[in-house]
């Protein structure tokens, strides 16, 4: 058939198949926009809403499909949309359930991209956004509207570490018809059952220790339940939040190591604490699994285990720049946002700004416990902390 037509033709329609039966343990990378369909009758029988079948690239192909179906089973889950980040993930959950008019509650510690999102929404969409301290549990109740459509939740704060009573706040929101939606990326879905414990719409940064290796940004949205997940598909096939097939691939190839890869950081990262717990220069260690961080009783009673993020305070009497010093002094320790991957980072964070009532005049300087053997992590603190 090729040969009648034009060279031109044949580099397009090539009648090479390859053969059948190729077995290998990886899944295949499935890239596509256009999916083919047999005929007409095929192409308008075929519905983009349920995933029997597949429709354009935008709408999922058999890779994205897979890692939807395992991301979903890790949190005990039924449905899962996947997001070009975690921030897009953030945005589909407040397009699916936001409308003019709305109120929206955040907490006070929440993710400052989001908090810029939910500004944004008041500013520009009618959209009502309200911030409340982490630590108010049950007594949210008290601030809730009849438009009180969504409570945000984010366990721990992913900067000042603060966990929330999520079975509190979940019960208060049911109890007046809102939903409840936790950014659950420092558990992985790993140390945490969110949706035993009341939570409606579990979202992921995939970024972080579901990609493992600083180099995919990728979202996902997790639901159990029919109707919440038709309103996220909704908002997603509106919004075009496409992943490209070798960033859902490269997710793929890390999840089989993640709860690996995370109980070694959790592993590291107490010790890092608790070593930092002993030194006259830190005020304080904020870390889920130590006594001193708001919420530690809520996480011993949800939690199965920590990740290897948390944050650390100096005494008041170093300034900006000496804090500044022991940042620039480590050398182990790079200096970058997110976290999750097998590299230690520190980040200060000036809290003032970011926090209502926050409750510490020293500096504060995010870690992320890589996998580098922890004694040298420890030399590199201790070398740094003379530079102060
Ligand atoms: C990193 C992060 C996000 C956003 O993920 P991106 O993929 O970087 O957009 C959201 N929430 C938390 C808690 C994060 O740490």
């Amino acid at each position: 058939m090729a040969n009648r037509r034009a060279l031109q033709t044949t580099l397009v329609h090539s009648d090479y198949q390859a053969p059948e039966g190729f077995g290998a343990l990886p899944q295949a990378i499935h890239h596509a926009s256009t999916v083919l369909f047999d005929n007409v009758a095929a192409m308008r029988a075929r519905n983009w809403h349920d995933k029997s079948g597949y429709t354009y690239g935008l709408h999922g192909t058999p890779t994205t499909f897979t890692l939807e179906a395992r991301l979903a089973e890790i949190e005990d889950g039924r449905h899962c949309v996947l997001a070009p980040s975690g921030l897009a993930a953030i945005a589909l959950v407040n397009f699916a359930f936001l409308k003019t008019g709305d109120d929206v509650l955040l907490p006070d510690n929440v993710y400052s991209p989001s908090r810029e999102l939910a500004n944004w929404l008041q500013q520009d969409f009618g959209i009502i956004a309200r911030y409340y301290d982490p630590m108010i549990g049950g007594d949210i109740a008290a601030l809730m509207q009849d438009n009180t459509r969504l409570i945000w939740v984010e366990a721990p704060g992913s900067v000042s570490m603060e966990v929330p009573d999520l079975p509190a706040i979940c019960a208060a929101a049911h109890a007046k018809g809102a939903l409840v939606a936790l950014d659950n990326t420092w558990s992985a879905g790993l140390a945490l059952k969110a949706f035993e414990l009341g939570i409606d719409i579990v979202m992921q940064a995939l970024t972080k220790y579901q990609s493992g290796g600083s180099d995919v940004l990728m979202g996902a949205v997790i639901t159990r339940d029919q109707a919440l997940n038709a309103k996220l598909d909704a908002a997603h096939m509106r919004l075009g939040f496409g992943v490209g097939a070798d960033d859902a691939y490269l997710v793929l190839r890390s999840l089989p190591t993640m709860k690996v890869r995370f109980d070694a950081h959790d592993a590291a990262a107490r010790k890092v604490a608790a070593w930092l717990k002993t030194r006259p220069e830190v005020a304080a260690v904020l870390h889920p699994a130590f006594e001193d961080c708001p919420g530690h009783a809520n996480w011993q009673r949800d939690f199965t285990g920590a990740a290897g993020l948390f944050s650390m305070v100096f005494d008041a009497k170093y300034s900006e720049a000496q804090t500044d010093r022991f940042v620039d002094a480590l050398e182990l320790f790079k200096i970058g946002f997110s976290w999750g991957g097998v590299h230690s980072l520190a980040v200060p964070y000036r809290m003032h700004g970011m926090r209502r009532n926050w409750p510490y005049a020293g500096q504060l300087v995010r870690l992320n416990i890589g996998l580098e053997a922890v004694d040298d992590l420890i030399a590199d603190l201790a070398r740094a902390l003379e530079a102060l």
